[in-house]
């Protein structure tokens, strides 16, 4: 390996019928049909503490895919202890050393270890094989891969010697003191494997803590990453329930920094705590935060239809809309409207909703009682709002799992909450805007929601493009023109935004990594 390790993305696979990895993923599926039973795992040991928790299918209410077991602050404390022991060796090994540990687990997933992460988050996040290849396989891989090669990159440069006979100038690049945090969301395995990954690449030890409703899929990587060589202890396995870990973790004067994707409101709660505790660190903990997003597809009177329509349905509803990046809200000109409305039903009245083991089904269930539970009240709440009427969809049925029908409401109140509000869900609110009103329904639109994750615009004319574009700057840390607002891939659209979405650091491009750093600029004369 040297600083000029190229990466390439992971070309996936297509699951055609007849294919070999079709029949090895049914084989794989079987291996789950009982549950798994996760550790929580900290340095060599395996720890089962009891009372156990459960991960259920969300798409079926009697299938457990996974019991596991919360950690407690004691178990928590041991496991910040065991990461300060394994970093004493990990930060001096060479950083060849280190990235040849994550290329190998990449090589693994790729190769033998591919159907295990598909599987698993199959099952447990309900996503369909289509959706599981892209994340669990395809995007991980990508991660592990570009994490590498940007680790070589921004750790190439060395600062002028003006004669290095006399002084030379050095910079040696090192993890920081102290241990990560890695708060990880149940809707990308990928990104449970991105966060603890990344930091420990630059020589740094982090704890992880799935998702409830993500364990199986997480453990899987983790124990990949193990299996790779990563020694014990440079990355601990803590599934825990959320406050105590945040307690626990922001009170150690060790933490190094928190990497973590989640909700505003969490990712605030945890900023609050470590701003009571900035007395008591060693060092001043780096945040970074990817929150959620209020992401609108705009549409110019100058637009193709056509990709506005078949944009917009796969933005708002693969995966159920449990995307960061999902377009949740559209706004339409009404000469367009309702061409595009005719079109976006027509698409959508072909959209089939199921178990994600059944591979034609793009909608599967939300993630949990609780994302039901809040998505119908969005729903219900539109049912009885005179300035909402739904178009498409607005059923929602948790007799078997959490269905959710992929619902279309439009909205004659620019402002209304359905607007503004992130909801996380396979619903799209859509405003119609005259035409003669553009500027003024894009200023209207910047100011409903204080999220600037991604967002689109569909125009033809390239006047106004270069207006629309100018206007979204710092509206959309993933800002599209002319394709739909989800699907970024790694090294090609590094992904994150500012404002409510984050502190847009920009994971899969390569000044991620620098935040995972601590330099130290040497001077030495001779
Ligand atoms: N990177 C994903 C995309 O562009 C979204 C990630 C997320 O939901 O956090 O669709």
């Amino acid at each position: 390996l040297s600083s000029t390790y190229t990466a390439v993305n992971e070309p996936m696979l297509d699951y055609a019928k007849s294919n070999p990895e079709t029949a090895q993923l049914e084989k794989t599926l079987e291996q789950y049909c009982d549950p798994i039973d996760v550790p929580i795992v900290v340095g060599d040991e395996e720890i089962r503490t009891g009372p156990v928790q459960r991960q259920v299918a969300p798409f079926d209410h009697k299938r457990t895919v996974a019991t596991f077991h919360h950690a407690t602050p004691e178990i928590l404390k041991k496991a910040i202890e065991s990461n300060l022991k394994a970093r004493i060796d990990w930060e001096r090994r060479p950083l060849q050393e280190r990235c040849d540990i994550f290329l190998r687990a990449a090589d693994m997933i790729s190769q033998e270890r591919r159907m295990n992460l598909i599987a698993s988050t199959m099952l447990g996040q309900a996503k369909n094989v289509f959706q599981a290849e892209i994340d669990a396989a395809a995007e991980l891989i990508d991660f592990l891969r570009f994490n590498v090669q940007f680790a070589l990159k921004t750790t190439s440069y060395q600062p002028i010697s003006a004669d290095p006979k006399v002084t030379l100038n050095s910079m040696v690049y090192r993890g920081l003191e102290g241990f990560w945090a890695a708060v990880c969301p149940f809707n990308f395995t990928a990104i449970g494997g991105n966060l603890p990954m990344a930091p420990a690449i630059m020589g740094n030890v982090s704890l992880w803590k799935p998702s409830d409703t993500a364990v199986l899929s997480n453990y899987e990587a983790f124990k990949i990453y193990r299996e790779a060589g990563l020694p014990p202890g440079v990355i601990n396995f803590v599934p825990a329930d959320g406050p105590t870990f945040g307690d626990t973790i922001t009170a150690s004067p060790h933490l190094a920094g928190l990497n973590f994707t989640g909700s505003a409101a969490t990712f605030k709660r945890l900023w609050r705590q470590v701003g009571e505790n900035l007395d008591n660190y060693i060092n001043f903990p780096r945040l970074i935060g990817e929150c959620g997003g209020k992401n609108m597809h705009f549409v110019h009177p100058s637009a193709d239809l056509e990709n506005v329509a078949n944009g917009t349905v796969r933005s708002a509803f693969e995966f159920n809309g449990q995307k960061c990046s999902a377009c949740s809200r559209l706004y339409v000109p009404e000469s367009m409207w309702p061409q595009l409305k005719e079109r976006v039903l027509s698409i959508l009245s072909e959209v089939k909703m199921g178990s994600p083991l059944d591979r034609e089904n793009l909608v599967t269930a939300v993630i949990d009682a609780k994302a039901f539970a809040r998505i119908k009240g969005y729903i219900d709440y539109a049912k009885s709002n005179p300035d909402l009427t739904i178009i498409a969809g607005g059923n929602c049925d948790d007799s078997v799992g959490y269905f959710v029908e992929p619902t279309v409401i439009v909205s004659t109140d620019p402002k209304s909450k359905l607007m503004a509000e992130e909801i996380f869900a396979p619903i799209l609110t859509v405003y119609v805007y005259p035409d003669s009103k553009v500027i003024e329904t894009v200023e209207l639109s910047k100011s409903t929601s204080p999220f600037a994750l991604t967002g689109a615009i569909y125009v033809q004319d390239d006047a106004a493009k270069a207006q629309l574009a100018d206007a979204f700057k710092f509206h959309a840390g993933n800002f599209y023109i002319n394709d739909k607002s989800t699907g970024s891939i790694v090294g090609q659209q590094p992904f994150g935004g500012s404002r409510q979405s984050g502190t847009n650091d920009k994971a899969g491009g390569p000044f991620y990594m620098t935040r995972f750093t601590s330099p130290q600029s040497i001077k030495e004369t001779f």
